[in-house]
């Protein structure tokens, strides 16, 4: 509570940047141990909260990106943690952690709470963290001005996942990231754990981007019971044909092993993982969000009720 004011520490960075990761990380060695821990999820599906059983106090603001149609919300849950941190629960909380949805430009949502003017007097943003993901950053930063606007937001910059990468990759990724941002410190994290990241190489030349259309989330019932297999194979034919504009896609569905995360970050489908039964808040089963651009919903559903029959 330097100054009066309770900290923000606002995480940011591209969808599938491994933010939750990142943050379970830091719970699991004990940081954040006495600060609230929002996490916004942009697509109604809370998923990640699954994943930081490590913080005591957790809200999750779905169903909104907390830097545009979800800000109302955003703002209401800091007002309550402030009343919370100087009242009943006054000396028991040392700040926020926001993970923000990967849609969010870390900027707006620290503009939008300065203007606040409730919240001006009582919370300070202490770091504006973005993360950045090794393999996709390059790509990302040269056609998503998302990716520009997320990057040029940090303080701190974060490298994730950079054993993926060849060196002279990573080092010309760093020399980007510096460009576009020449404030931020540039650390690299595998899993959360702090690495070394190489000197800085020849940064890429990113071209002027116009008129690309919003990224949006999409939401799809694929049916609470079985038809995973089919679901996944399905899945891998749309990020094949659709990739560049099916960024992330993330869900919960049942299979007979139990509760299966999936998830993929454009074309890469990562090894689904089974979450604990029970524990936390339910994220539905049988929704699957992707999120993307130039995507007809009723389409999609369309598409998976033919091939999941
Ligand atoms: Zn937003």
């Amino acid at each position: 509570m330097a100054e009066g004011r309770l900290g923000l520490v606002i995480l940011g960075g591209f969808l599938g940047a491994g933010k939750s990761t990142w943050l379970r990380h830091q719970l699991h060695e004990g940081r954040f141990a006495r600060h609230h821990i929002l996490v916004n999820e942009a697509a109604g599906t809370p998923v990640d909260n699954l994943l930081l059983g490590g913080a005591a106090r957790l809200t999750v603001l779905a169903g909104g990106c907390a830097c545009c149609e979800g800000l109302p919300a955003l703002i209401a849950a800091l007002r309550d943690i402030c009343d919370a941190a100087s009242g009943r629960e006054a000396g028991q909380i040392d700040g926020v952690v926001l993970e923000t949805s990967g849609l969010a430009d870390p900027g707006a949502i620290a503009a939008a709470l300065a203007a606040d003017q409730v919240l001006a007097r009582r919370l300070r943003v202490t770091e504006v963290l973005v993360l950045a993901d090794a393999l996709h950053s390059a790509a990302q930063l040269a056609a998503e001005p998302l990716a520009r606007a997320q990057a040029e937001a940090a303080d701190r910059l974060i490298v994730t996942k950079p054993a993926g990468l060849p060196a002279a990759e990573l080092a010309r990724l760093v020399a980007t990231l510096h460009r576009l941002n020449p404030g931020a410190g540039i650390e690299g994290a595998e899993q959360g754990v702090p690495v070394a990241l190489p000197a800085p190489g020849a940064p890429y030349d990113l071209p002027a981007l116009t008129g690309a259309a919003p990224i949006r989330p999409h939401r799809l019932r694929v049916g609470a019971e079985g038809g995973w297999v089919a679901l996944s194979v399905w899945l891998s034919a749309l990020l094949s044909a659709r990739g560049e504009d099916v960024v992330r896609v993330k869900g919960v569905v049942r299979s007979p092993a139990g509760r299966l995360l999936l998830q993929s970050v454009r074309r890469v489908v990562q090894p689904p993982e089974i979450l604990p039964e029970g524990e936390g808040p339910t994220p539905e089963e049988g929704v699957i969000v992707l999120i993307g651009r130039n995507i007809d919903e009723e389409l999609l559903a369309r598409s998976w009720a033919r091939f999941g029959a």
